[in-house]
């Protein structure tokens, strides 16, 4: 059975007159990687630092293995809640070595003792060979590394990362972000990493909340907000896709320009009524020998495969993913198919 190690409740957080955290609440079972993911500024590193204990929260509760550590009236120090912690900017220890950074807090520990934990972490994070390095010595990519050892070696509870990646180059962060990914699975390490950056939050997380305005909208995997967001905002903010009119024609049914699709609409409307219907470039593939077609406006090569966009007959816009062997001339006409294996429709301008 897996147990909740962390959970926030309708936490409240306040800047003087400024609200920052509204109502935030998340849970987060043993072993989890959560992700909080929205744009600079709607408050993530303030949920980072009220979990830590740095801030003072105004309402609500945070609870760490079932005791509640933060609440209106009661705020635990930073020292007694056992988490990990770490930063964008790395904030190593500059004169100090590879080894000292990562030992620094292990002050407890007899020296034996010590001595194991740091060579175990320098194993894990592959430093065996920069063990005497000083971090201006070391890669943006090892640097981090660094840091995660320090932050994990006292055995923390819960570990925190706030834009860990956002210093590094754009082809290392995903190499370094699969392998933190693959360290904190391997350690059973609960954590909740802080991102604006969406491929980072699929790459690491298990379950992701969505934020806007101190608020999660929605805290859901990777799959769900991508093909099943609750609102048109998160909806935007998670990969392309274009949204087509559509009419309710049964229960569980939605009929687009394209066909019908099949599946539970998330809201009340009758027979009839006008939704607004979400298209993922993977919902549409196409296939050359299709009766239905549509013509290319723009396309963008990716390598793999080609991003389409395509203008039906109506005159709507649509995208489509397509294997780039399948290299086809802006303005010709090409066969679509509609491939939607879920149905996602929203309140016409919700
Ligand atoms: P994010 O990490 O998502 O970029 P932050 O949590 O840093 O967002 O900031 C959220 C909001 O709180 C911002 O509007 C920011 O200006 C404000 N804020 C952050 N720190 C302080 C502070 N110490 N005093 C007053 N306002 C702050
Ligand atoms: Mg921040």
């Amino acid at each position: 059975m897996s147990t909740v190690l962390l959970q926030l409740n309708r936490v409240q957080h306040h800047y003087a007159e400024d609200q920052i955290l509204d109502a935030l609440s998340l849970s987060l079972n043993k072993g989890e990687i959560g992700c909080l993911l929205g744009p600079s500024g709607c408050g993530k590193t303030t949920a980072l630092r009220c979990i830590l204990g740095f801030e003072a929260i105004s309402g609500g509760e945070i609870r760490i293995n079932n005791q509640c550590v933060s609440s209106a009236t009661t705020t635990t120090p930073p020292e007694k809640r056992q988490i990990g912690m770490v930063f964008q900017d790395y904030a190593l220890f500059p004169h100090l070595d590879v080894v000292a950074n990562i030992g620094f807090g292990l002050h407890r520990l007899s020296r034996t003792e010590r001595q194991h934990r740091i060579e175990k972490w320098l194993r894990i994070v592959h430093l065996d060979n920069a063990a005497g390095k000083y971090p201006h010595e070391l890669s943006g990519g090892q640097q981090q590394r660094v840091a995660l050892a320090r932050a994990l070696a006292p055995q923390p509870e819960l570990l925190l990362l706030d834009e860990p990646f956002s210093n590094l180059d754009v082809n290392l962060r995903e190499n370094l972000s699969l392998e933190i990914r693959e360290i904190l699975k391997n350690q059973n390490i609960t954590a909740i990493l802080v991102t604006h950056d969406q491929s980072e939050a699929f790459a690491i997380a298990d379950k992701i909340g969505v934020m806007f305005n101190g608020k999660i909208e929605q805290w859901d995997t990777a799959y769900n907000l991508y093909h099943q967001p609750v609102n048109r905002r998160v909806a935007d903010f998670i990969g392309q896709g274009a949204i087509l009119p559509g009419k309710v024609i049964s229960t569980q049914q939605i009929e687009i320009e394209l066909g019908v699709l099949n599946g539970k609409i998330p809201f009340d409307c009758p027979t009839g009524s006008k939704v607004d219907v979400l298209m993922r470039p993977d919902d549409i593939i196409h296939e050359d020998t299709s009766p239905q077609q549509a013509a290319i406006l723009h396309k963008a090569f990716r390598g793999a495969e080609i991003l389409y966009t395509l203008q039906l007959e109506s005159g709507d816009k649509i995208l489509s993913l397509a294997p780039s062997h399948h290299n086809h001339e802006v303005g010709e006409k090409i066969g679509i198919k509609l491939a939607a294996e879920h149905l996602t429709a929203f309140k016409p301008d919700s």
